[in-house]
């Protein structure tokens, strides 16, 4: 009988047009531990504490938010992508990859090598700083050096607005932008292939659903059981680091195909 990881080697194999669906399972390979995991950010810290309404709330409850993401940011912004990233990354450069629809805020996708117009943010970047009045953006790297050990950050430079990092906080939509390019790039792809995710936030979630009602086989590279489970075409329960760079390297002994255009 085929393994599970036979039948993901002849699903990626068979795919000209995959879309990759990352959550923080892609990323605890990197030394970034899942938020919602053991040992996560959840753990030690109330969610609550990161509700948009209390970021809002007071220039008391700002310091005490910036302080916690200086925290995190830290972890992020030492960590460094690894072999799972770079199997993405060589989808891409093999033609197969038409997009990557991550939960993550690290931008390791983008520093693995991915291009930058091909990864959709679901819940934003802890990359960057963005002004929530005007939008005006910063590297978090740059904006980071201004904010004091008291958790003191710096108006927008162009309208006095309140900065934050760019992710999604609890209680903010979720950019809409990036929700339509996720969907029409789930609609149009023939490969869905999960990696790391839980599967269990949405609306993010609902993207894996949406490409099996498009009739898009579905492939979940997860630790652990997810819901979506019963609708997989595949289910491989070890490490993607692991299991994709062999697959994604024996692709490239096959005939190479152009890069698919990105949906206009
Ligand atoms: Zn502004």
């Amino acid at each position: 009988m085929e393994t599970s990881v036979e039948k993901l080697t002849s699903l990626i194999h068979g795919a000209r047009r995959i879309v990759v669906f990352s959550g923080a399972g892609i990323s605890t390979e990197s030394g970034i531990p899942d938020f919602r995991g053991p040992g996560g950010v959840w753990e030690k810290f109330d969610p609550n504490e990161f509700h948009i309404d209390r970021f809002l709330a007071s220039e008391e409850s700002r310091r005490r938010y910036w302080q916690r993401t200086t925290q995190f940011y830290a972890e992020i912004a030492s960590a460094k992508p690894n072999a799972a990233h770079r199997a993405v990354v060589n989808l891409e450069k093999l033609g197969r990859l038409s997009a990557v629809i991550t939960q993550n805020v690290d931008g390791l996708h983008q520093i693995a090598g991915n291009s930058p117009e091909r990864v959709i943010e679901l819940h934003g970047t802890s990359r960057f700083v963005a002004c929530m009045n005007c939008g005006d953006r910063h590297p978090r790297e740059v904006f980071q050096e201004l904010v004091t050990a008291e958790g003191e950050a710096p108006p927008c430079e162009k309208c006095g607005g309140l900065m934050k990092p760019a992710t999604v906080s609890f209680g903010q939509q979720l950019p809409q932008e990036a929700l339509e390019r996720a969907a029409l790039e789930t609609e149009q792809c023939d490969l869905y292939l999960v990696i790391g995710s839980s599967l269990v936030v949405y609306p993010a979630a609902g993207f894996p659903l949406l490409a099996v009602q498009k009739g898009v086989p579905l492939a979940i590279i997860n630790h652990q059981e997810t819901p979506h489970d019963p609708h997989a075409a595949v289910v491989v329960r070890e490490t993607a680091g692991e299991v994709l760079p062999p697959i994604v390297d024996g692709i490239a002994a096959e005939e190479p195909v152009p890069v698919p255009p990105l949906p206009s």
